[in-house]
């Protein structure tokens, strides 16, 4: 038996780094399997290349839990380590790897959250483990097997061992502070986090499974059962598949095997595959999204050559691409660094601008071959392309040509095809181009109306970050301006050059104003007379474009500061030359004119869905009133 030192310079690293990785203990179960996974796949390729004349066959890994015992074994079948190669790798490599890795890392640790992404490699056991052993024997036949003990002080033993099957087999005997990994179910839970895709499968004790019965069974036979090995991953995950061989169904399943709790069918999928100058593989979904930008549960998995890293990909995806689902897998990514510094990361940033660009080519690709369908979807995926024009202007570039804008009446526009379609008519005396949108059919209903019998297209724009793509769309594009149909009269959101001509003289106007002033309260409405059509309504309430639109810019970030703060400001647009306000200006009593006065208001309170409570009740009251 030998007997030895392992030579570090920090005397007992074992209670720091278990200080340090605090949170990240879990980690240990994915390195000591990717060692395994390592080991295997190294046999695999000298077995491949002929150096080697041993049997592949089809090798497993295993995990026991022996909770009795306090001891948790990984058992593989790959390339294995004599005691030679345990002195140089275990003792020397891993050790000050492990030493390395604390000198490097001790400050940024605390910044948890990377902490857990570092290969700390073989020595993580001792985050949980009081006492290590490793029994190992190489695939070389002439080797003799090593058993390896140590208890994470910088003393460990060395001795021959009887096992006789290639492989290696990591005990480790469970410290008292980390029982939780005796339980199966905590187990299962690990292997599921981070193995549930390596290449390897990995073995978690058996299952029952029920044989199908054969056709010449008698009635009332009972199927065979067998016990079968648990193998808890798909070695074979989609994303490590060339697109041309999965079929549609290949990646709904896919899907499904990556959210099992996910019952709602994706709209499409991405598949990114590239090997130069970075590599990177991975399958994107674009999910049903709706109108809700909350952060989803099921998130975008990173791995890493199939091992489970994190499913925070932020600063590696684009940050309007969070919002989709999927995995992505690259050795290329530098996770030992904080997020701030993975963002200025050159290869990062390659991939960052990657992903955006085959997002955009399977977005127009989608568009060009299947309008219909693109259409149809559009509601679901508008969000992801709106926060993408707005954040990335090369996104913006992309989807310019793709982004819909549907009318009130469900025709779906590109923008170059509504500018064509309007620029006719609802180009203004100042040649700005007009367009025309609302925001909800019923609500702006008498809006929409009155802009139609101009004969002008109306938009139906309704998604929450609206406001930020309308202010980017004016700054990027020329003589063009938005306006939501009830910002005010329809004749001052389109200016042509016919001035309508006044039925009222200036001295009836300003009486008409004074007498209107006096009934209408001024906190809220600010009196506008316009001359308008006579068939216009006579009284229309109305919110200039600008002020609503800062508005809801600061409800969904951005915007200008403070304006939250103001108060509900609205125009009371009168129409002078309606018979109504003729009637209004001529009344003599008093009482009635104000009557007359407060019905209309209301009425036109009443058309923006702003007369509630109280008032409310007072209409009503006063209407029956009046037809009494
Ligand atoms: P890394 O995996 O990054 O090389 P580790 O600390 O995880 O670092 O492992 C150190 C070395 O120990 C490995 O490179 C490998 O040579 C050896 N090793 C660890 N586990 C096994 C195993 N199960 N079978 C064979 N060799 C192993
Ligand atoms: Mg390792």
């Amino acid at each position: 038996m030998a007997t030895g030192n392992i030579n570090v310079s920090v005397e007992n690293i074992f209670p720091l780094i278990k200080k340090f990785l605090y949170s990240d203990h879990e980690i240990f179960l994915r390195e000591l399997i990717s060692n395994a996974t390592d080991a295997t796949l190294k046999l695999k390729h000298l077995t491949s290349i002929g150096e080697v004349s041993v049997e592949y066959g089809n090798p497993i890994i295993e995990v026991k839990v022996d909770k009795e015992g306090k001891k948790l074994h990984i058992i593989d079948q790959g390339i294995g380590m004599t005691s030679e190669e345990i002195q140089k790798y275990i003792n020397e490599v891993a050790f000050s790897g492990a030493e390395e890795f604390l000198e490097k890392y001790k400050d940024s640790a605390k910044d948890s959250g990377i902490i857990g992404h570092f290969g700390l490699g073989f020595y993580s056991a001792f985050m949980v483990a009081e006492k290590v052993e490793i029994i190992s024997k190489s695939y070389n036949e002439d080797a003799k097997a090593a058993h390896w003990i140590c208890d994470g002080s910088p003393q460990f033993t060395l001795e021959e061992h009887d096992k006789t099957d290639r492989g290696t087999e990591i005990i480790l005997h469970i410290a008292e502070d980390s029982t939780e990994f005796l339980e199966d179910a905590r187990i299962r839970e690990l292997l599921v986090k981070y193995n549930k895709f390596m290449p390897i499968p990995i073995k978690f004790g058996t299952k029952e499974e029920t044989l199908p019965l054969p056709e010449d069974a008698e009635e009332g036979a009972e199927p065979e059962k067998i016990t079968v090995d648990n193998i808890i991953n798909n070695p074979n995950p989609a994303w490590t598949k060339q697109p041309a061989d999965l079929e549609e169904d290949d990646y709904k399943k896919f899907y499904r095997e990556l959210y099992p709790m996910q019952f709602e069918e994706p709209l499409f999928n991405i598949h990114l595959n590239v090997d130069y100058p970075f590599n990177l593989t991975g399958i994107l979904y674009f999910p049903k999204l709706g109108n809700d930008m909350n952060m989803q549960k099921d998130r975008i998995q990173l791995y890493q050559n199939q091992v489970f890293v994190t499913d925070n990909v932020e600063g590696i995806v684009p940050e309007f691409l969070t919002m989709l689902k999927g995995v992505i897998d690259s050795p290329d990514i530098p996770l030992n660094v904080s997020r701030s510094y993975l963002q200025a990361d050159g290869n990062v940033k390659k991939i960052s601008s990657y992903i955006t660009r085959k997002v955009a080519d399977k977005l127009t690709s989608l568009f060009k071959n299947n309008r219909e369908d693109f259409e149809a979807k559009w509601n679901d995926i508008k969000i992801v392309i709106e926060y993408g024009m707005l954040s990335e202007e090369k996104f913006f570039d992309k989807a310019d040509k793709f982004a819909l804008y549907p009318s009130v009446d469900g025709t779906y526009y590109t923008y170059e095809e509504l500018h064509e379609k309007i620029k006719d008519a609802q180009t203004d005396k100042d040649d700005k181009t007009i367009i025309l949108y609302a925001s909800n059919k019923d609500q702006q209903h008498s809006y929409i109306e009155a802009a139609k019998e101009k004969g002008y297209e109306v938009l139906l724009l309704d998604s929450p970050i609206v406001s930020h793509l309308i202010q980017k769309l004016e700054t990027s594009k020329e003589n063009i301006s938005f306006a939501r149909v009830d910002a005010d009269h329809i004749d001052n959101l389109i200016k042509k050059d016919e001035e309508q001509i006044s039925k009222l003289s200036d001295e009836e106007k300003e009486t008409l104003k004074t007498t209107l002033t006096e009934v209408v309260p001024a906190d809220k409405y600010t009196v506008q007379l316009e001359a308008m059509d006579s068939n216009a309504s006579p009284f229309m309430i109305t919110q200039p474009e600008f002020m609503r639109r800062m508005k809801e810019m600061q409800q969904t970030g951005g915007g200008m500061f403070g304006m939250g703060n103001f108060p509900e400001m609205y125009n009371l647009v009168v129409n002078t030359n309606h018979e109504l306000v003729g009637q209004i200006l001529n009344t003599k009593t008093r009482k009635k004119q104000e009557r007359l006065i407060k019905q209309s208001l209301d009425l036109a309170r009443l058309s923006q869905n702003l007369l509630t409570g109280e008032e409310l009740t007072q209409f009503i009251k006063r209407s029956y009133e009046m037809i009494k």
